[in-house]
C-alpha cells in the first residue's frame, strides 16, 4: 500500500488485529522510506440491498452517506469514533441479514435511530426531529417525553475519563 505521506509503494505491516467485534482487520504499517507509520481498516465489501424510497425510487446504500448523517447528528457530542464506527457496522449488517435485495428507507432511519438512542440522547433527538418530523409527530413526542425522564447521556459519560492518544513511534 503506498504511503499517504511520501507516496512511496513499499511498506510493511508492523501490527494486525481485529476490530470492531471482528468484522474488520486494523492493520499498523510503517513506510520503509519514510519511517512514517499510519494505520488501515480492511473488511469485506459484501453486497447491501438497495433502498427504496417513499416515491419508489430506488438508490443504492451509501455508507459514506449513513456515516456523515450519524456524524452531524453527533457533531460535539461525547461519543468516540470507534462506537460510531461499530453502530456503522451493526446497520450494515442487520440491513443484509434482511437477505432482501431492496429494503424501504424507514428500515435504515429506524436501525439508525436505535443506534444513536445507544449512543447519546441527543444526537438521537436531533437526528429523530429530522427524520420523523415528515412521518410521525406523535411517536417524536412521546420519544421527547421518555428521554426528559432519564438522566442525560452527559451526566453518564462524565463518569468515564477519555483515555489519551497513544503513539508508538
Ligand atoms: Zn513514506
Amino acid at each position: 500500500m503506498r504511503c499517504p505521506f511520501c507516496s512511496a509503494m513499499e511498506t510493511k505491516v508492523i501490527d494486525s488485529r481485529l476490530a470492531n467485534e471482528g468484522d474488520m482487520v486494523r492493520r499498523r504499517r510503517e513506510c520503509t522510506s519514510c519511517g512514517e507509520r499510519f494505520t488501515t481498516f480492511e473488511s469485506p465489501e459484501l453486497v447491501l440491498p438497495r433502498l427504496v424510497k417513499r416515491d419508489g425510487s430506488r438508490v443504492p446504500f451509501d455508507e459514506a452517506k449513513l456515516r456523515s448523517g450519524m456524524l452531524r447528528a453527533l457533531e460535539k457530542r461525547p461519543v468516540k469514533t470507534e462506537e460510531i464506527e461499530s453502530a456503522v457496522l451493526r446497520i450494515k449488517r442487520k440491513l443484509r441479514a434482511t437477505g432482501d435485495r431492496e429494503v424501504p428507507t424507514e428500515l435504515l432511519g429506524n436501525l439508525v435511530m436505535n443506534e444513536l438512542r445507544d449512543l447519546d440522547d441527543v444526537a438521537y433527538v436531533r437526528f429523530a426531529s429530522v427524520y420523523l418530523s415528515f412521518q410521525d409527530v406523535q411517536a417524536f413526542k412521546e420519544e421527547i417525553d421518555r428521554l426528559e425522564k432519564l438522566p442525560s447521556a452527559e451526566e453518564k459519560s462524565q463518569q468515564i475519563p477519555l483515555l489519551p492518544e497513544t503513539d508508538d513511534k
